[in-house]
């Protein structure tokens, strides 16, 4: 696998590439646009040698600065006038000449003042623990697309209630979770195919579009990614030291199906060690598993067990498997 720093150059030159792609776009649209209203190419030269006039002035230190400076400002502010007018004149957007940007926080550089975008965060970390297969899954199950038609309708006596109420206070719960989920946590448990992994897409296209960072693992991915980390050998242990800072770091981190991964000391430990550490620092977690408190129980620790059951708020999901039926449909 490739070290962080390979991961960062690589990302910066994405940076790169994309200011490029912007400014070829802005010189497209400036040709067109001068080829239809010269005016404007006009004004374009207008504005840059006002700039260098700006430049002479504070280089020679003028008599009266200030004054000379004022005027300066003056007929840049009426050339700049005068291209948006004759932009919205001709129904066109007043930023046509603007440079355009994917995010106004670092305009496309990766760093908003001295610290790294949240752009630039949430590109590493696609990178590094392969996300991309998250982003093509969110756009087709979140909240928007959750059909509560697929629950059924019949009350289960153990529980009191039927599985389309269920789905839909669980749906509930998980909107306002993704919100405001500082420092919140949830455990999502029951059968396969109840559910459980949609709301989990659902939360984590809600909160990224929020602009916070996700890692969304399942808990078999997390394992093996864990293990690679520990046990590689020593002289790569420079080199991948920090690799699981976004385990800690990341807004929120999503483990999916818990419980399917081979269970051992290892894992059990490990687990512990990302809950717990979370907890210290603040951030929140969402856990599914097809496992009961019995299971879990039987399969972590019972530190990891009083935390969950201290610390998460549990939601239950029950009734028919939904993935059958959406088949069936
Ligand atoms: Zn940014």
């Amino acid at each position: 696998m490739a070290t962080r720093a390979q991961i960062y150059r690589e990302v910066l030159r994405e940076y790169d590439a994309l200011r490029a792609q912007k400014a070829a776009e802005l010189r497209g649209r400036k040709e067109k646009l001068y080829a239809r209203f010269p005016r404007l190419e006009e004004i374009e030269e207008a504005l840059s040698l006002l700039g260098v006039s700006t430049a002479k002035l504070l280089l020679q230190g003028a008599v009266d600065m200030e004054k000379a400076l004022g005027e300066l400002r003056e007929k840049q502010q009426a050339l700049m006038a005068e291209r948006v007018e004759i932009l919205t004149q001709n129904r066109l957007s007043p930023h046509l000449l603007e440079p355009e940007y994917e995010c106004d926080a670092c305009k496309d550089t990766g760093y908003a003042g001295d610290s790294p975008c949240a752009c630039m965060k949430r590109r590493l970390m696609d990178r590094i623990y392969d996300q991309s297969n998250v982003r093509d899954v969110i756009q087709a199950e979140n909240f928007d697309t959750f059909d509560l038609r697929l629950f059924s309708d019949e009350i289960v006596p153990e529980e009191g209630i039927s599985p389309k109420e269920n789905a839909r206070k669980n749906l509930q719960k998980a909107m306002a979770f993704a919100e405001d989920f500082a420092g919140e946590n949830l455990l999502l448990y029951g059968g396969t195919g109840r559910g459980k992994t949609f709301l989990c897409n659902c939360i984590a296209k809600e909160v990224l579009e929020r602009g916070k960072t996700v890692l969304y693992l399942t808990a078999g991915q997390l394992f093996k990614r864990l293990e690679e980390i520990r046990f590689r050998r020593n002289e790569e242990e420079e080199a991948f030291a920090d690799w699981d800072t976004e385990l800690m770091e990341a807004d929120l981190l999503i483990i999916d199906d818990l419980g399917t991964e081979f269970a051992t000391v290892f894992t059990a430990s490990e687990l512990f060690g990302i809950i717990n550490g979370r907890k210290l620092a603040k951030k929140s977690v969402v856990i599914s598993t097809n496992l009961d408190y019995k299971a879990l129980m039987e399969q972590y620790s019972d530190r990891v067990m009083s935390r969950l059951i201290g610390e998460y708020t549990a939601m239950k999901f029950f009734g028919d498997d939904i993935r059958m039926k959406k088949q069936f449909q």
